[in-house]
């Protein structure tokens, strides 16, 4: 009998259900919730594509996406876009592939530079209530660029709207990645410590240089977004343990995992700030505490 209803399980033609499983199994207290969830995306290329093919399979209620780049044949040896939609802008290709595999996703799809002075203002009215460029309406920021700039601009966003957000990079040489969690006032912001030079065996030589073409495998992209939007649901649907940074070495097969405390003399005044005012939130609970 047992059998008989696990295997109508199985052909049950509904992708939720294998979703549900993971209530069943205990392994997510309400699965549903993701409906309620969205999530900004920003750069749509080798990692970002990856990581939203993820969220719209796994049933995210909302995903917006960001870049200013166009599909090229050049991007053929990563996953997800395909040779019929060079030309097209890579937000409007994924648009197009992810509503086919998941309809119940409400899609937007922004082609711009975040970080010119204009872009970075839509970026910010984007992902804020009525777009009063204050309140944020988004449940989770990732980032996927390539590059220092867009990284520093994800960061200033996110401090000036105390969201929380993921960073990923893959390096030049394609044989390691990382994602880091960065909470305003709480972890180290991207500003705070120079950017992936942590005890991770990546080298700071190889990241991306202007002018240089940089190496890139569909494995090491692959794993970064599974690392991400593994993270992603974990924080988003509150099971098992958020890794605060994961590093990837695929030379030697060695994943290291460490938190990043915030550094108090950070350049980003704004950070300097949250983190004067997280900590006397930590000083008020342990006073509280104490008093019982
Ligand atoms: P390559 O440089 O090797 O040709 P790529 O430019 O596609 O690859 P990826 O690492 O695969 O780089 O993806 C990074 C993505 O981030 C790119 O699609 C890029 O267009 C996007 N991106 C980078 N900076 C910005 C920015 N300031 N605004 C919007 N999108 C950005
Ligand atoms: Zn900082």
């Amino acid at each position: 009998e047992k059998i008989a209803k696990m295997s109508a399980e199985v052909k049950d033609d509904n992708p939720y259900s294998r979703l549900m499983a993971l209530q069943r199994m205990g392994i997510v207290k309400d699965y549903e919730k993701i409906r309620e969830k969205t999530v900004a995306v920003v750069g749509i290329g080798g990692v970002g594509s990856v990581a939203c093919e993820m969220l719209t399979r796994c049933g995210i209620g909302g995903l917006l996406m960001y870049d200013y780049d166009k599909v090229e044949l050049a991007n053929m040896n990563r996953l997800f876009f395909r040779p019929e939609h060079s030309g097209m802008t890579k937000t409007d290709a994924a648009v197009k592939t992810l509503m086919e595999i998941n309809p119940d996703v409400n899609f937007e799809s922004y082609h711009m530079n975040i970080t010119t002075v204009d872009g970075y203002d839509k970026f910010v009215e984007s992902i804020t209530k009525d777009g009063d460029g204050k309140t944020s309406r988004v449940d989770l920021v990732l980032s996927c660029v390539d590059n220092y700039e867009a990284r520093m601009t994800i960061n200033q966003a996110c401090l000036e709207l105390e969201q929380n957000w993921m960073e990923s990079g893959v390096s030049e040489d394609a044989v390691s990645g990382h994602i880091q969690v960065i909470e305003p006032g709480v972890t180290a912001c991207f500003e705070c410590v120079p950017p992936l030079v942590v005890a991770s065996g990546i080298d700071e030589k190889t990241l991306k240089r202007e002018g240089v073409c940089a190496a890139s495998l569909p494995t090491t992209m692959g794993m970064v977004a599974g690392f991400l939007v593994q993270n992603t649901l974990k924080y988003l649907l509150n099971f098992g343990q958020v890794s605060p940074y994961l590093g990837y070495n695929a030379m030697k097969d060695y994943f290291p995992t460490m938190d990043i405390q915030p550094n108090p003399g950070c350049s980003n005044a704004r950070c300097c700030k949250l983190q004067v005012k997280y900590e006397e939130k930590r000083k008020q609970r342990k006073l509280d505490k104490e008093k019982g």
